[in-house]
């Protein structure tokens, strides 16, 4: 099934709730599990998982950390808040006008047939239908609303937005995204940075950890190696900064985890009605609403890639 790149099975000698991982899912590099220093762990950050810890390993080489965590996709998204909660509201719709404006300097028109890929709850693609882009659809096997899609059915864009991290074998994704698009079609993939976490202060990423939920993030330039090594495909665009990253107030990554730290990360509580009553008893948070841009806490690197005629 699309986007469930299932995970090896735990063996006798890791822990019940563990994979077994030799190598380095990116760049092949041999994991020693006897490196102290190239792991670390943290809590997961939604009410569900917030008592447990996962472990994480960062390769030396590559620097892409991954979940050591065994999960079972179908179990860990049929109660996940993202899916359940997140609604098109003022700050969506920030940020997916960035998004926006992004595809659109790519050539996206509203003509174009358009997949968003892990769609989520598919806040993105009713966005696009309110804008005018009638030919947007969403597909995510872990939503029944959006779990089915024309196996030969073409896009002029796919997008991955946010999803390449939720998989386990970047590569099989991507190539999955590519096999999607028509002739000449682009690929948009956006995820979180592996490149500031530090092992030893795993905790000023908890949100962009999000365990067990990211199963693997990568450096921008890792992204871009992944993106240029594939067959057929050109790489248009690189992007750093998040795509969450605007000057308008509220919408901007460093609020949105200053947020979730004052919620004590328990993302669950970021979608309450009264979730904003916190800015209240915490001012410090208006000032990263209004500032936040210019005051990063983390990278969300993007690239752009177009599929090349083959005639
Ligand atoms: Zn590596």
């Amino acid at each position: 099934m699309l986007l469930d790149y299932g995970i090896q099975p735990s063996t006798s000698n890791v822990k019940i709730d563990e994979i077994r991982l030799d190598h380095c899912r990116v760049c092949g590099s041999a994991r020693n599990p006897d490196d102290r220093t190239a792991h670390g762990a943290i809590r997961g950050n939604t009410s569900r998982f917030r008592g447990r810890t996962f472990r994480l390993w960062k390769c030396g080489r590559c620097q892409t950390v991954h979940s050591l965590a065994k999960v079972d996709f179908n179990d860990i998204y049929k109660d996940y808040p993202v899916n359940l909660h997140q609604t098109l509201d003022t700050f969506a719709r920030g940020r997916f006008g960035n998004l926006l404006s992004r595809l659109k300097r790519a050539g996206l028109t509203k003509e174009h047939r358009i997949l968003d890929l892990g769609c989520g709850n598919g806040i993105f693609v009713q966005y696009l239908k309110e804008k005018g882009y009638a030919g947007a659809v969403g597909f995510d096997p872990y939503v029944p609303q959006f779990s089915q899609l024309d196996p030969n059915e073409k896009f002029d864009f796919v997008i991955a937005n946010d999803v390449i991290e939720h998989v386990a074998e970047p590569r099989a994704f991507l190539q999955e995204c590519g096999e999607r698009l028509a002739p000449n079609g682009i690929l948009y993939v956006g995820t979180a940075d592996s490149e500031d976490v530090d092992l030893k202060h795993l905790s000023k990423s908890l949100m962009k950890l999000h365990q067990p939920f990211h199963q693997i993030i990568m450096t921008q330039q890792t992204l871009e190696h992944l993106g240029a090594e594939m067959p057929g495909f050109h790489l248009l665009r690189s992007y750093r900064r998040s795509y969450m990253d605007t000057l308008k107030p509220f919408v901007n990554y460093r609020f949105l985890d200053e947020f979730n730290r004052a919620l004590d990360h328990e993302m669950d509580r970021a979608f309450e009605k009264d979730a904003a009553k916190i800015i209240l008893k915490k001012p410090r948070l208006l000032l990263f609403a209004f500032l936040g841009y210019f005051f990063p806490s983390a990278y969300e690197p993007a690239i752009v890639l177009k599929k090349l005629d083959r005639k």
